[in-house]
């Protein structure tokens, strides 16, 4: 199939996931989600441990099956169309794997080579110096620490211009300045018209990245939408209360259950229905 399916979502959507619902040997890990991106938008993808963030992004990615529901990227289902989905999409996970004997060069001509880039001597070059690695591009993978393994996976991602970028937690491992590199490489991306996707624990990075958030709760959707409604969602009382204060409140006692098993959304958009169990409540 060459041509993107029909989207009910925004035009400009990057991904778009209905039902998306996921078991391991009948335990529900994530039960019935809903999820847009769009393009030149950041979403930070936050929740607890074991709130299926990861099988969610390893989803879209194609990686593993949905027990139910639909994942498109740019318009291309991962299922039905996987080549084109793909094509679009770079996933950096947060062990990422790298070949020991290849060096770092040999990296990007390997992943040039499998997405047809034809630039790479242009695109190579620039994305080395932006990560610091110019000195390490005749470097073995298995000699790199393993910040620099991370800035090698994420030159990897970027090399072929992904429309959709999911990476999960990108700062484990880097330096500040590695740091700031990252976000500031993000940020181009997303102003460029890339749509990216951030897992990460890290709440401060996310509230200073994100434009957008989506809060995971027991495999349930307990908020999406941009950063500052899950503040008006919370009401008065959670006027000026930092992400952290947020990501409690939404994540303390047992997500709302409406469904969970037909691929409905779950849970809330802001200012739809009552703000679920903890809202208003003090954050530990
Ligand atoms: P963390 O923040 O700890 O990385 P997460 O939000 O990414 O957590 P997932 O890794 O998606 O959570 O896991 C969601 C649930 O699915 C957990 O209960 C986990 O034990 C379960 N799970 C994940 N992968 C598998 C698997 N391959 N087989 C069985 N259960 C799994």
């Amino acid at each position: 199939m060459d041509e993107p399916v029909e989207s009910t979502a925004h035009p400009k959507s990057v991904i778009e996931v209905r039902g998306f619902q996921k078991s391991y040997d009948g335990t529900v890990a994530v039960a019935g989600i809903d999820l847009d991106l769009a393009a030149g938008q950041i979403l930070g993808l936050v929740g607890p441990n074991g709130a299926g963030k990861t099988t969610t992004l390893r989803a879209i990615c194609g990686i593993i099956p949905p027990t139910r529901g639909r994942l498109l990227v740019a318009g291309h289902s991962i299922a039905d169309d996987p080549v084109n989905a793909k094509r679009r999409l770079a996933y950096v996970p947060d062990d990422p794997r790298l070949f020991d004997t290849l060096t770092v060069c040999e990296h990007l001509e390997f992943m040039a080579s499998a997405y047809n880039v034809p630039d790479l001597a242009m695109l190579g070059p620039t994305l080395l110096d932006q990560f610091e690695l110019t000195p390490k591009r005749d470097t073995l993978a298995q000699e790199l620490s393993r910040g620099m393994r991370q800035k090698v996976a994420i030159c990897c991602a970027f090399l072929h211009d992904p429309l959709a970028i999911l990476l999960d937690e990108p700062l484990t491992g880097l330096d500040p300045r590695g740091i700031r590199e990252m976000k500031d490489a993000i940020r181009r991306r997303a102003e460029a018209g890339a749509g990216v996707i951030i897992s990460s624990h890290l709440l401060s990075i996310v509230e200073d990245l994100c434009t957008h958030l989506f809060v995971l709760h027991r495999g349930r959707r307990v908020f999406t939408g941009p950063m500052h409604e899950a503040r008006a969602m919370l009401g008065e009382s959670a006027a000026g209360l930092s992400l952290e204060e947020i990501f409690f409140r939404l994540t303390e006692g047992e997500p709302p259950v409406v469904d969970g098993a037909d691929g409905a959304p779950l849970v809330t958009e802001p200012g739809d229905g009552p703000p679920p169990p903890g809202a208003g409540a003090r954050a530990p």
